[in-house]
């Protein structure tokens, strides 16, 4: 009579609580429409399945399960939650000064910790914009944004996933021309100058200490004149590989780009100036690069800001060779991931101004589905994270939704109705 008794309790009280427990934490999202980033195309009503932070199911016609919470998302575009490739979350430019003040002014009058608190709501804006992970590429002091990271991490702040590379690893002078002999150690506050082969394996040991998710050098220094040698890159590669952590190169000339590759970077960052067999090479290379256009928007409001007498055709002429490049790297079946390069402050919320950088792309003349693309999959690809960048069981439930569809204008990006980082809303639909 016990015995049955406690079979008639675990039959008809503790199961149905198993059940609840089971559904607990899981969410079901019904999405009207949903950009697969890997295929490039959009698929309707799909369902997709989130328990914790992850997505442990997507397709049409899938079964809720019962007690799931239920996010009805059916009249937006559901997406990956955008990849910013290329970010500076810890500085700001006016736009219209000398980059050495701007360098020396954020070591010696701003400092490490307003600079990472400054670089924390820069990281929220980005989250607000629909940016759920962003690469930050340095001139974030000495290892500050390792210390935004963790906060973020840990739950301390709201912010995107970060992956960070500490100080830039440069020759002499790193970004900063014009300071006097004897005033050059203000570099170091935001630079990590390479002084020869050991130096650079070194340096890259002292960066896996503080931890770094990657490492990015400066093949070439511009606005300086210096290169990283190729002894001292490759020597960077092969230590930062060893700790399995990609390596990106600064290169904004074909000699620097083709320099960084022969050191056997994993990453290209700008690549202004490319030759078409360049480009090959790097896709043969298996390299990644990031293209950090401006739109016209911004770069009317930069010129504005700095007087210059240009007018909006003059602008779009200067513009055509670097929106020739990114046609000539599609051509040639280049991986581009979409960085913005934002640092500058021209009135828009951090976030908002790095999504402008969709707006070059298109207005360079690529397809919007490699566009979205860029800024999701091959972002993921660039982090070597295949939990990111796409909705598929197995990902990071990293999501956000836009009305209209995407893929037919990309004006939806501009208002993201809804965020979801690691399963977690933090932005819910109206
Ligand atoms: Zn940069």
């Amino acid at each position: 009579m016990r015995y049955r008794f406690n079979l008639l309790f675990s039959c008809f009280l503790v199961f149905p609580w198993l059940l609840w427990a089971q559904s607990a934490g899981v969410t079901a999202i019904k999405a009207g429409r949903l950009f697969d980033s890997e295929r490039g195309i959009v698929l309707t009503n799909q369902i997709i399945i989130i328990r914790g932070n992850s997505i442990t199911a997507v397709g049409k016609g899938i079964a809720i399960p019962p007690g799931a919470t239920v996010l009805d998302l059916s009249q937006y575009t559901v997406l990956p939650g955008l990849i910013e490739a290329h970010s500076h979350l810890l500085m700001e430019h006016p736009g219209d000064e000398d980059n050495t003040l701007t360098v020396t002014k954020a070591v010696t009058m701003e400092g490490d910790a307003l600079r990472a608190l400054r670089g924390a709501a820069r990281a929220q804006s980005y989250l607000d914009a629909g940016y759920t992970t962003v690469r930050d590429l340095g001139n974030s002091g000495v290892y500050a944004d390792v210390a935004l990271k963790r906060a973020i991490d840990e739950g301390t702040l709201p912010g995107p996933r970060l992956y960070v590379s500490g100080p830039g690893l440069a020759p002499e002078g790193g970004q900063v021309p014009g300071l006097m002999p004897g005033q050059t150690q203000l570099i170091t506050g935001d630079y990590r100058i390479i002084r020869g082969v050991e130096d650079a394996r070194l340096a890259v040991r002292e960066h896996v200490y503080h931890g770094v998710d990657l490492i990015k050098i400066y093949s070439n220094s511009s606005p300086n004149k210096t290169y990283l040698s190729v002894p001292e890159m490759h020597a960077i590669v092969e230590e930062a590989h060893l700790h399995q952590l990609k390596v990106t190169a600064h290169a904004t000339t074909d000699l620097a780009i083709r320099r960084a590759l022969q050191a056997g970077v994993d990453g290209i960052e700008h690549g202004y100036v490319v030759a078409d067999s360049t480009l090959r090479r790097m896709r043969r290379q298996h390299v990644i690069l990031v293209p950090t256009d401006m739109d016209f928007q911004l770069a009317q409001r930069q010129v504005d800001k700095l007087r210059m007498n240009l007018s909006a055709e003059q602008v779009r002429t200067l513009a055509k060779p670097y929106h020739d490049r990114l046609l000539r790297a599609r051509q040639a079946g280049t991986t581009i991931a979409a960085g913005s390069d934002m640092y500058m402050g021209l009135g828009l919320s951090r976030g908002q101004a790095a999504k402008r950088l969709l707006f070059a792309y298109a207005e360079a003349g690529l397809p919007l589905a490699d566009i979205l693309r860029a800024a999701t999959w091959n972002g993921a690809l660039l982090l070597a994270e295949p939990r990111l960048g796409r909705l598929q069981a197995g990902a990071w439930a990293d999501i956000i939704a836009v009305k209209g569809n995407p893929l037919e204008s990309l004006s939806s990006l501009e208002g993201v109705a809804f965020v979801m980082k690691a399963g977690v809303v933090i932005k819910p639909a109206p």
